[in-house]
């Protein structure tokens, strides 16, 4: 019986009453510590992967905050650290191996050092195996279907001996409930479901991340309303397929009427979404995108390879020709729409012509940006076992080609927007200049410009002057009042 179905018969309240029971216990341990030495205990959260694993993170903090750690930003300050693990490409999981070796030296200079790895890497066995092996002063190990029972497993793991290890099997129901520490206020994730069905041949998501399961709508408002009387003015709405959400609710809900019910949310002036999925996206959404005022011309759709023979052995489950239309329609409906994409180079059987047909679909629809990826064997996947696997030197060439044909069309672009003026949500100071602020465009192109802090957080007017590299720079014509 995996550790799920042992909680199917509890209630959430118990649960999250249970949860708040090991954060006092966790506090008052800290709290000792606090006495005594006259600080706070330290954690990090190191996060690896996408937006979900951020969003975990966000969860994570939450929790360590309300058993009275202080958030640090340095491994040597740090009394714990929680590295949460992403399984999708092999290069992430090579990082946090090499950086399990690197705190192995601060754990022998302060044996008291928590470590702890959780996340989607740890939901699969060979890895916690490996763990159990060859990394025995790792304190503990968890996984994404019991996150939520983390100061649980802390509080254990404080008062025990031994490495403590928990990972369950199967995903259960939907926790609600759950608080976050989000890094960026104007901006929040908020997920409207967990896990995918999808069962792409190169993806260990399904296996990690469990079936899909949609978080009730009203839940969902709850949560993007409070964040909205908090200062959030944009979310961004989080699920691997968002495309099919409302499947698994009792009531006739679908993606598009999730999104009409988000626009009405009073102070939320911007509502963007990822992932979507080419196969699960209807008329009805893209006409919603189009009319619902707050909802942003921007659509991130993975179109993972041109060629029909490649998409039919990943199982993405349409054509191209289906993936050209769906653009099509999307760009007569919105023609100021921003389109990125990712890219695989190299899944296996990939021929130069197959390569020629991605090459093609580039150039016919003209991206704003993309994700590109070398194949890379994931265990457990179906296509580790495809035969005709395409050589790392091929990989590398036909990338090469891919850039060369992507960068310059997207650079064209950049030239394009210039002397055109854009609403710009201020986020925060560029990563290059404390005068330097940025922002998004509707259409997800990144802006800077110079402004002074008073201008975080508002909508602005802003006139391009240049292209920067992959963004734009421009200069403020007309900023929010400051009753906003
Ligand atoms: S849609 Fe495909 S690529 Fe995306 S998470 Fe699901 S299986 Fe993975």
């Amino acid at each position: 019986m995996s550790k799920r179905e042992t909680l199917g018969i509890e209630s959430m309240e118990s649960l999250l009453s249970k949860n708040d029971d090991h954060i006092r216990k966790v506090r008052s341990i800290n709290d000792a510590h606090y006495t005594e030495l006259h600080h706070r205990k330290k954690a990090i959260t190191v996060t690896y992967g996408c937006q979900m694993n951020e969003h975990d993170s966000e969860k994570l903090g939450a929790m360590l905050v309300d058993m009275g750690y202080e958030i640090t930003k340095k491994f040597d300050d740090a009394d714990l650290i929680i590295f949460n693990t992403c399984c999708v490409r092999e290069n992430a999981e090579f990082k946090v191996y090499g950086n399990l070796g690197h705190v192995k030296k601060l754990k022998e200079k302060r044996p008291d050092l928590i470590l702890a790895v959780c996340g989607c890497m740890m939901q699969q066995p060979h890895i916690v195996a490996e763990i159990k092996k060859k990394y025995k002063y790792v304190d503990l190990v968890f996984g994404t279907h019991n996150l939520h029972n983390f100061p649980a497993l802390l509080e254990t793991t404080l008062t025990g001996d031994g490495q403590v290890v928990e990972v369950w099997e199967t995903e259960g129901d939907v926790i609600e409930g759950l608080k976050s520490v989000r890094k960026k206020e104007i901006k929040a994730y908020v997920n409207i479901m967990y896990g995918c069905d999808n069962f792409c041949a190169y993806c260990i998501v399904p296996y990690t991340r469990g079936r899909e399961r949609s978080r009730k709508p009203e839940d969902i408002i709850a949560e993007i309303t409070s964040l909205a009387e908090n200062g959030t003015r944009e979310v961004m709405l989080l699920g691997q397929n968002v495309n099919s959400y409302g499947k698994t609710l009792d009531q006739p809900v679908d993606f598009a009427d999730l999104l009409l019910m988000v626009n009405d949310v009073p102070g939320i002036d911007r509502i963007r979404f990822m992932t979507s999925h080419p196969k699960d996206i209807s008329q009805k959404l893209l006409e919603t995108m189009a009319t619902a005022d707050k909802v942003c011309e921007y659509l991130h759709l993975p179109v993972q390879a041109g060629s029909n023979a490649i998409l039919n052995k990943m199982n993405r489950k349409y054509t191209r020709e289906q993936y050209l239309d769906i653009v099509a329609r999307a760009k007569a409906l919105m023609p100021d729409l921003g389109i990125t994409t990712d890219i695989i180079m190299g899944f296996p059987n990939e021929t130069e012509e197959d390569f020629q047909d991605t090459l093609n679909l580039v150039e016919a629809v003209g991206f704003d940006a993309a994700f590109t990826y070398l194949y890379s064997i994931r265990t457990g996947t179906p296509a580790a076992t495809f035969e005709n696997q395409v050589s790392e030197d091929i990989k590398h060439e036909r990338i090469k080609r891919l850039l060369e044909k992507l960068n310059p069309s997207i650079m064209a672009k950049m030239h394009a927007q210039e002397g055109k003026v854009f609403e710009v949500l201020v986020e925060d100071y560029s990563k290059s200049s404390n005068a330097i602020l940025m922002g998004r465009t509707r259409n997800n192109f990144t802006v800077t410009f110079e402004g002074d802090s008073a201008l975080i957080g508002k909508l602005v007017k802003v006139k391009i002057t240049r292209p920067k590299n992959f963004s734009l720079h421009g200069e403020v014509v007309e900023a929010e009042h400051d009753d906003h």
